[in-house]
């Protein structure tokens, strides 16, 4: 454990009072935000103060590291939602969607089928996200912005996907409020009811841009070594 449970309890604390805070100063409903407490690279003790706190929604990139840890929680809590924001190989389909409850991170027409393909498999619907590479970065995943639409439309008629939202990860040298208000606007023109945006350094501008589901990590668990 990096962190006493005490430390992570009260950071987690102040965490959801400014997101509350920033949501009533862009005149939104706190409620309209979701928190996802990302725990990647933490142990179970370290998530479990958060689970203590009520807490429920939590993230993870890595499928087999997130198998090795929340079904012990899960046993304890069964009503979390476990959301998977990092890349996903279509060889790792059927554990992110036996798994997971909400995954972030399409952005591909292999893994939009591998994972269509698993829900109908293991006869679970999970709203889905798709990435869009904001920044046009070469390395970066994600949807090229101008091909959203056209991938959004084939998610959803050609593999009955449940696409619910948009997410992004900004470049890291570049203003991010930019990237935030260009995602708020895609989704918008898309008919899309969630934007996935905002970590532990901006997430207060991307709830002023609109920002649905904010995925906070060392703000709430600390350094990740
Ligand atoms: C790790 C990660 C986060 C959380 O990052 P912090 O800066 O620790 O808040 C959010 N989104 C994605 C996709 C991540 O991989």
């Amino acid at each position: 454990m990096t962190q006493t449970s005490c430390e992570t309890s009260a950071r987690f604390a102040e965490i959801t009072a400014r997101i509350a805070a920033a949501a009533r100063s862009a005149d939104r409903d706190p409620a309209s935000v979701t928190l996802i407490a990302v725990s990647k690279t933490f142990e179970a003790a370290d998530i479990r103060p958060v689970l203590a706190a009520g807490h429920r929604h939590f993230g993870e990139n890595r499928v087999q590291e997130a198998q090795g840890k929340w079904p012990a929680l899960r046993a304890d809590y069964p009503d979390i939602t476990l959301h998977l924001i990092g890349p996903l190989q279509s060889n790792k389909a059927a554990d992110a969607v036996a798994l997971f409850d909400v995954i972030h991170t399409i952005d591909r027409p292999k893994i939009a089928a591998a994972l269509a393909s698993e829900m109908r498999k293991q006869n679970r619907k999970i709203p889905v996200f798709v990435q869009v590479n904001t920044g046009k970065e070469p390395q970066k995943a994600g949807v090229m912005p101008e091909d959203a639409g056209a991938f959004v439309i084939h998610c959803r008629d050609n593999d009955q996907l449940n696409v619910v939202g948009l997410m992004c990860i900004p470049p890291v040298d570049e203003e991010p409020s930019i990237h935030f208000a260009f995602l708020a606007k895609l989704t918008a023109e898309l008919g899309l009811q969630r934007i996935s945006m905002g970590m532990s350094g901006d997430y207060e501008p991307a709830i002023e841009f609109g920002a649905t589901d904010v995925r906070v990590g060392s703000a709430i668990f600390g350094t990740r070594s």
